[in-house]
């Protein structure tokens, strides 16, 4: 017990040159703090029977101590999941011109609710609402926190107390949180269904529609597909007889594109553009899935039904920052030249990227990955893969691509997911999935300019 005597006080341990530097770089705070949790760490292990520490032991313990406690929590990754809008992983990156718009609207006061003509109070809608009126043919448009918000505030905007009447087939789940029954109970409107899960006829609506019903609703079934013996009703006949009945039509498109991806070669994804047009009075759908902008729900549509919805109080609760709205504008802007669009939008660019390309790629990264896992019983190889789009858009549309792959030797399933944590603590996290029995490394969403430091990472795996 004498031994606890002998171990450095704190002062003198915040002397050694490697401590001082910490404090120059995180401040006193923190690395005192780390100092005395370690010192407190060393006196438990001592008193169960352990050699005293070395100085400069305690002073490497301090320093990942510092280095844990200041690393950001919101890390970058590599998404290799062959998901290219991953919900869990922040959807949509963003073009280089949007970041640049985010961090302009960041570093000086910006006119975001300010009318430089007249010098009179403006609305942060505006700075957006030209773009969208231009992409989609809508009258209006409103912009808030995410596509759940919009459908929320649209619903308790014209649908309270009253019915709102959705097709059986459209009941959606959006990633557990989301589901079409509990957002209208929230938002207060009552949900009429009609028809069944898998066939809906316009009949079931003229039959539901009455004094009571404050708007027909259609959802887009972004994230499954129903096939078989089905029937849904087109949005124009919905809006007919929506309009026969003096009551709004509306849609949630979910993920809405504002371009035909089928130029591409991408499935097709209904745009609000074509909602628009078939006759829809208001449409919802999301910043950050296909349209490959900052998180953001968007509403747009008729001029007095968006006017409506911007006066209840809680716009005002769910409306969008100023970054955001730098994001968004910057964003669609991009949708102006669409020629350029799959190099300049870049979740265009990966949800593009030829798979010849990912090919070539894997084929250049195939020795580093032998070499990484030289030391596992592993073997290492490329092989064919499918990426989702992801974020419920085309949920059963696949596009080529090519990961790298690795494959136990033997029965050992375990040791998969000892690679797969491994991953995760290298210094850019890797995220991959597991399938088939292997571990699959889907390299579409691994840009050119980040491979070298991607293939140079990989040689630090343990
Ligand atoms: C994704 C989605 C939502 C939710 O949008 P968020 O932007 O995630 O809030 C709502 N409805 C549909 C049909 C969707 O696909």
């Amino acid at each position: 017990m004498n031994e606890l005597k002998n171990l450095p006080s704190v002062d003198r341990l915040l002397s050694e040159a490697a401590l001082q530097s910490l404090v120059a770089e995180h401040g006193r705070t923190v690395v005192t703090d780390a100092v005395r949790a370690e010192l407190t760490f060393a006196r438990e292990s001592v008193k169960g029977g352990a050699a005293l520490p070395a100085n400069d032991a305690i002073v490497a313990a301090v320093t990942g101590r510092v280095a844990a406690h200041m690393r950001p929590r919101l890390q970058p990754v590599f998404n290799l999941t062959g998901t290219v809008l991953h919900t869990n992983l922040g959807r949509a990156v963003l073009s280089e011109s949007v970041v640049d718009a985010i961090a302009r609207a960041a570093r000086a006061p910006c006119a975001l609710e300010y009318d430089l003509e007249t010098g009179g109070r403006g609305d942060r809608d505006d700075l957006v609402e030209g773009l969208l009126r231009e992409l989609t043919g809508a009258e209006a448009a409103t912009v808030v926190n995410n596509n759940a918000a919009a459908v929320f505030l649209l619903l308790n905007t014209l649908a309270q107390r009253k019915e709102v009447v959705v097709s059986r087939g459209e009941l959606v789940e959006i990633g557990g949180a989301f589901r079409v029954p509990d957002i209208m109970r929230r938002a207060g409107a009552k949900l009429v269904e009609v028809g069944t899960t898998n066939r809906t006829h316009l009949r079931d609506f003229d039959e539901a529609v009455d004094a009571k019903t404050a708007m027909v609703m259609k959802v887009h079934t972004s994230n499954y597909a129903v096939q078989g013996f089905t029937a849904a009703v087109p949005e124009g006949e919905l809006a007919q007889l929506a309009h026969a009945r003096g009551v709004p039509f509306v849609v949630d498109l979910g993920s809405g594109t504002l371009v035909n991806l089928e130029q591409w070669g991408l499935p097709h994804e209904p745009t609000p553009r074509e909602s628009i047009a078939a006759g829809a009075d208001l449409v919802t759908f999301s910043g950050d899935k296909l349209l490959g902008g900052p998180q953001a729900g968007l509403l747009v549509g008729h001029r007095e039904l968006i006017a409506k919805i911007k006066k209840n109080p809680l716009k005002r609760a769910l409306r969008a920052g100023k970054l955001t709205l730098a994001a968004l504008e910057a964003t669609l802007a991009l949708y102006r030249d669409p020629d350029r669009l799959p190099q300049r939008l870049e979740a265009l660019r990966l949800l593009t990227r030829p798979e010849t390309e990912i090919r070539a790629q894997a084929g250049r990264l195939l020795p580093h990955w032998q070499a990484a896992l030289a030391g596992w019983p592993l073997d290492a190889a490329i092989e064919p893969a499918l990426s989702q789009i992801g974020s419920g858009s085309l949920p059963v549309d696949r596009l080529p691509s090519v990961a790298l792959v690795a494959r136990p030797r033997g029965r050992k399933a375990g040791v998969l997911h000892k690679l797969e944590a491994a991953l995760r603590r290298l210094p850019t996290p890797v995220v991959g999935h597991i399938a088939d029995g292997s571990l699959r490394l889907d390299l579409r969403c691994l840009r050119p300019e980040d491979e070298a430091a991607f293939a140079a990472q990989l040689a630090t795996l343990t």
